[in-house]
Parts: C-alpha cells; sequence; structure tokens
C-alpha cells in the first residue's frame, strides 16, 4: 500500500480539523438533527479558509506538513475558543505559538505521525460517531395511537385559526403568586382584544417535545414520558413540524396551513402548504458557532439564539396580516421562544448580559422575560382580526423538567403547579361551544370543532404527565391544586 504523499496528508487533517466540532456535534444530537445543511457547511466553510492558507503557505518556504498542522490546530482553536480553559486571549494565543513552534520544529516522520493521528482522531473518528449514533439511537419515542386523520368540512364560523405558542410561561395566577410578575398588562391588552384568559390554564405533558405534540393532536401521545426526554424524538417533531391532526382537519375542510418555524431544532417544518423558515441564528447554528472565536460577540450582540429567533417569528406574523380576515381560510401556527431560559432580555426585549448568580435564576430576571414576552404577545393578537380564531398557550410551565424526576412522595402542589400551570388566553367566536376546561390540548379541540365538522378525541383535559408514568401525579390533583392556587390570591382581578 502506497503511503499519502505530505500534501495529501496535509488536506486531510485540516479537512479533519475543520469537521471534527460539527460532526460531533451532529452524532451527539443524532436523529433530532432532521437537517444537517448548517454542519457540512460549516465545516466545509472552515475547510476552505483553511486550505486556501495552506496554499498561500506554500508558496513562502514553509514545508508541507508544518504549515498542515499549525494550520489544522488553529482552526481547532479558534472553533472551540469560548471552551479553551484559559479564556484570557494572550494566554489562549501564546499557547497556540507554542504548540505550532514544536510541530513545525519536529522531524518530518514525527510530523507526519501527529498529521495521521489528526486524521484519525478528528476526521475517522467524528465520521464514525455520527454513524454509531444514528444506528444506536434509531429508535423513535413510542406513541399511544394517534387519532385517525378524517376529513371534515368548514362549518364557516371561523374564517382563520391562529396558535402561538410561548415556551414557559406560567399561569398568570402562578406567575403573580411565586415571581410577583404584574400581570395587568397582558391580562388587559388580552381583555381588549375580547381574548378568555383563565387564571390558571393547564398542559398535560412537563415537558416541550410532548407538550407541543399532545397540543396539535389535542390529547396526550404517550402515557409514560420517556426518562430521557432528548432521546430520539424525529416523530413528535414531524407532529410539532406540521404533519398533525389539527392541521390535517383543518387542510381537509380548506385551510391553507402556514408554519413558522420556531428555530428550536424540533420546530423545522415537516408537512405544511407554506413554511416560513426560522432566522439563521437558529439553536444549531448557535451551537456551533457559539463556542468560537466569533462567540463572544454573538452573545454580547444577541444573548442568546432564542432572541433572534423569537424575533424573527414576530416579524414574520406581522408579515402575514394580510392573510388574516382575507375572505379565504388560513390556518397559522407559530412557536415564539420566549420566556425562554437563558435569562437575557430585558422588560422590553433588549438584550442584557446574563445574570450571574450561579445556577439560580433571580426573579427579576424571569420577570423581565415575562414583561417582554407580554409586550411580544400583546403585538401579536394585534395581527389578527375579529374572524380569526386564536390560541395563546405556553407549552408547559415555567420548569418543564428536574422536580418531576424526583420520588412523587416529595412533590408538592407547587412542584405540579411549576410544571403544569401555563399561560392560556384563546378568542372563540360567540357561537362555539366554550372548551369544557382549562387545557390548552381541549381548547384546541374547542376551535377545531368550532371550525369544522370534526369529533376530537375523548380527553377530559386531566391526565397531566412527567417525565414520568401519568400515576406518578394524578388524576384529580390538578383541580385540587387549582383551587389551592385560586385561595393564595385574590383571583377576582384575573378575566375569566
Ligand atoms: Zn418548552
Amino acid at each position: 500500500m502506497t503511503k499519502p504523499s505530505d500534501t495529501t496528508l496535509s488536506y486531510l487533517a485540516i479537512g479533519s480539523a475543520s469537521f471534527y466540532l460539527p460532526l460531533t456535534f451532529w452524532a451527539s444530537n443524532a436523529w433530532d438533527i432532521g437537517n444537517p445543511t448548517f454542519i457540512l457547511l460549516y465545516g466545509t466553510g472552515v475547510s476552505l479558509v483553511g486550505m486556501a492558507a495552506f496554499w498561500l503557505l506554500s508558496k513562502t518556504r514553509a514545508r508541507d506538513l508544518s504549515a498542515a498542522l499549525s494550520i489544522s490546530l488553529s482552526l481547532m482553536v479558534l472553533m472551540s475558543w469560548q471552551r479553551l480553559p484559559l479564556r484570557q486571549t494572550v494566554l489562549s494565543l501564546l499557547l497556540l505559538a507554542a504548540t505550532v513552534f514544536i510541530v513545525v520544529r519536529v522531524g518530518p516522520s514525527i510530523q507526519r505521525g501527529i498529521a495521521a493521528a489528526i486524521v484519525l482522531l478528528f476526521g475517522v473518528a467524528a465520521v464514525a460517531q455520527v454513524t454509531i449514533s444514528h444506528a444506536l439511537e434509531a429508535a423513535e419515542i413510542p406513541l399511544l395511537a394517534l387519532t385517525a386523520r378524517e376529513p371534515a368540512d368548514a362549518t364557516e364560523v371561523i374564517e382563520d385559526v391562529l396558535v402561538v405558542v410561548v415556551d414557559s410561561y406560567p399561569s398568570l395566577a402562578w406567575a403573580n403568586q411565586r415571581f410577583g410578575h404584574d400581570t395587568s398588562f397582558i391580562e388587559l391588552s388580552l381583555e381588549d382584544a375580547g381574548f378568555t384568559t383563565p387564571a390558571v390554564g393547564w398542559s398535560q405533558h412537563s415537558n416541550t417535545s410532548f407538550s407541543v405534540s399532545a397540543l396539535m393532536e389535542m390529547k396526550p401521545i404517550v402515557d409514560a414520558a420517556s426518562d430521557d426526554p432528548w432521546s430520539n424524538s424525529r416523530n413528535l417533531g414531524s407532529i410539532i413540524g406540521g404533519e398533525n391532526l389539527v392541521a390535517s382537519t383543518l387542510r381537509s375542510a380548506g385551510f391553507q396551513q402556514i408554519q413558522i418555524e420556531s428555530g428550536w431544532h424540533l420546530g423545522q417544518c415537516s408537512r405544511t402548504d407554506v413554511c416560513i423558515e426560522a432566522s439563521w441564528l437558529n439553536e444549531t447554528t448557535w451551537s456551533l458557532l457559539e463556542p468560537s472565536v466569533i462567540g463572544g460577540w454573538l452573545e454580547a450582540e444577541y444573548g442568546s439564539w432564542i432572541v433572534p429567533a423569537s424575533k424573527s417569528v414576530e416579524a414574520r406574523l406581522h408579515e402575514l396580516r394580510p392573510v388574516f380576515g382575507n375572505g379565504e381560510h388560513d390556518y397559522v401556527f407559530a412557536h415564539v421562544m420566549l420566556p425562554h431560559g437563558p435569562y437575557v432580555v430585558d422588560s422590553t426585549c433588549n438584550t442584557v448580559p446574563p445574570h450571574t448568580n450561579g445556577n439560580t435564576v433571580p426573579d427579576s430576571a424571569i420577570r423581565s422575560q415575562l414583561s417582554c414576552t407580554d409586550l411580544v404577545l400583546s403585538r401579536i393578537i394585534e395581527v389578527t382580526n375579529e374572524t380569526t380564531a386564536v390560541l395563546i398557550t405556553s407549552d408547559h410551565g415555567v420548569k418543564s423538567t428536574g422536580q418531576l424526576q424526583k420520588s412523587p412522595d416529595s412533590w408538592t402542589k407547587e412542584d405540579i403547579a411549576d410544571a403544569f400551570t401555563i399561560l392560556l388566553s384563546y378568542r372563540l367566536p360567540e357561537s362555539c361551544d366554550p372548551p369544557g376546561y382549562n387545557t390548552n390540548t381541549i381548547v384546541m379541540s374547542a376551535i377545531v370543532e368550532c371550525a369544522t365538522t370534526f369529533d376530537a378525541p375523548f380527553n377530559d383535559g386531566d391526565l397531566l404527565i412527567g417525565l414520568r408514568h401519568h400515576s406518578w401525579i394524578g388524576p384529580l390533583s390538578q383541580r385540587e391544586i387549582e383551587l389551592g392556587l385560586a385561595s393564595g390570591r385574590s383571583m377576582g382581578e384575573v378575566n375569566g
């Protein structure tokens, strides 16, 4: 077998160094990344920069491998700049210079050895990791049988449907009671626009991927949720991305389905008539670019990917204003990643530095996020008109994971309120049957049942499913908790 030439080995080393971080990121998120385009583009872009530098250096007297090894090391340092133990720029640069100084001085055979190690450890191994993780994690989260998709007719009571999901917004009663959030602005904004806003709304799942899927299927989609909510959730991504009961029913009744991507990895369009893409700065691009040498600038400019992603969703909704009330049936779905950690916006949605209180988030940081979300929602409801049925709902409570992984013996009502009580607000024409219970899946059903001849699957809205089996929570607890919450404050001020 002929040995690769120094030049071939050089290009392979530069390529391996460039693709290592993108590929290992893809491997650790195997099936959840529905579209690896950016991952591959990022690796290719960095490779091209490295190879251009190599070509330039080869015009000088630099030996092939000395140049290639220096470039490979530099690329890896620049791509993981923010994760290096030495954050100070000067020390990092000195360390890089010292390493390069040594590498270019060792003999040709040692250089070939280092280059081969880079190709094996960072190139071949990363490709193997991507392959193995996809093979190991091929099994999807097992779902309960989904309700059959049956065609329905429009009733002509509702012209358009808008569903806006916010993320981690607690019920208004709990937002006030627990965080001291002044809910009067959002209550008045919603009331003025004709919305009904119960003081306590409920989600049936405590985690985003399950909860948004359940909303779109109008019933819980698992009865024993995975302990690991981040295992392969391709099937949930498909439901969330538009292949779901709400969309198929409304589409069969002549509604145009318009899906706005959230920037979250499971928020990509699957089946829809119109897909409106997320901001370029989304969860995947952020995860790759934030550790790099431009990460500090990204953080200062945007705080977190959720900020540009949320602003982009809001802007797209405003651009959709003409579809509401244009005489055609339209169904618009949007997921705004607010109020969501990291808590890096102030109450007017400007980027602020992250709080520096260790792991505990100060109440004031959460209040700022809630106020920003209130502002965004108050502007979003203006794009609709009275012929639009609107559902505004959080996906889950203020804490989506954590406390429901502990033994049920130690649960408090507060734990359940944290996980399951949500902001819920809706506007339905008066001739529609009001929802029977303040659970977001039930309100979703009420909208689809009023807009079409569809009969929703049985769901009394009482089943709360944490990260484990629903029997952990018990079917009666939510009404008890609601009474408990209600007695904690004056509920008379809350609409509904
Ligand atoms: Zn969520």
